[in-house]
């Protein structure tokens, strides 16, 4: 049996806190690991942005409603769901994520949480658990699935290695060149393709 995992920001959806930056004018937010290589630091930072500017979440679930998945990303799904039982392994938070699931039919998503308060000011969040896309997918494989893994970055890698097979769609350059191991694509065209090429049961 197989199972296709995939990463959610930057291969389906854009990414969030960036496109919410934008959305809004906060430029603070646009600040990634790269920038802050603590996700904790980074997280109390951008929780207190919210704060700053009387985000709670119901204000950010309204921002985050006026976005669109990837142009093609809803078909590629589609076409992925009737080849494969298909998983997407996230680091984003299922509050964030929602208004965008629903564009995309509600995969079953794996993510972290968030605490939100009465008065939806959001007050901390909860990672699910540590190096969660690799956990994921050793999980499955003790259930005898052969896991197929595409993700964009660096957050991916762990969940590629771990996996019978490791796509990277969207990768920049930089990931591409550390992890030559891969086949790295970068139109859903392409991942079609990379998907069958990858799968004991279907053929490209
Ligand atoms: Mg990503």
């Amino acid at each position: 049996m197989e199972l296709a995992c995939l990463d959610l920001e930057g291969v389906l959806i854009p990414e969030i806190w960036i496109a919410f930056a934008e959305k809004t004018g906060i430029e603070e937010l646009k600040a990634t690991t790269r920038d802050v290589p603590d996700y904790d630091v980074l997280m109390t930072q951008r929780l207190k942005i919210l704060d700053q500017h009387g985000y709670g979440l119901p204000q950010i679930q309204e921002v985050i409603g006026e976005l669109d998945p990837l142009p093609g990303a809803r078909e590629f799904l589609d076409w992925l769901r009737q080849r494969f039982q298909v998983v997407i392994l996230s680091d984003t938070f299922y509050e964030f994520a929602m208004p965008l699931m629903a564009k995309l039919g509600f995969p079953a998503l794996l993510c972290h949480k968030l605490e939100v308060a009465e008065n939806g000011q959001i007050t901390d969040y909860l990672l699910r658990q540590r190096d969660p896309k690799r956990q994921s997918v050793r999980a499955f494989q003790l259930l005898n699935y052969r896991v197929i893994a595409a993700g964009d970055s660096y957050n991916d890698t762990t969940m590629l290695g771990q996996a019978e097979a490791g796509i990277l769609f969207h990768a920049p350059q930089n990931v591409i060149e550390e992890f030559p191991q891969y086949p790295a694509v970068h139109n859903f065209d392409d991942l079609r393709q990379e998907f069958l090429k990858a799968s004991a049961v279907h053929s490209a």
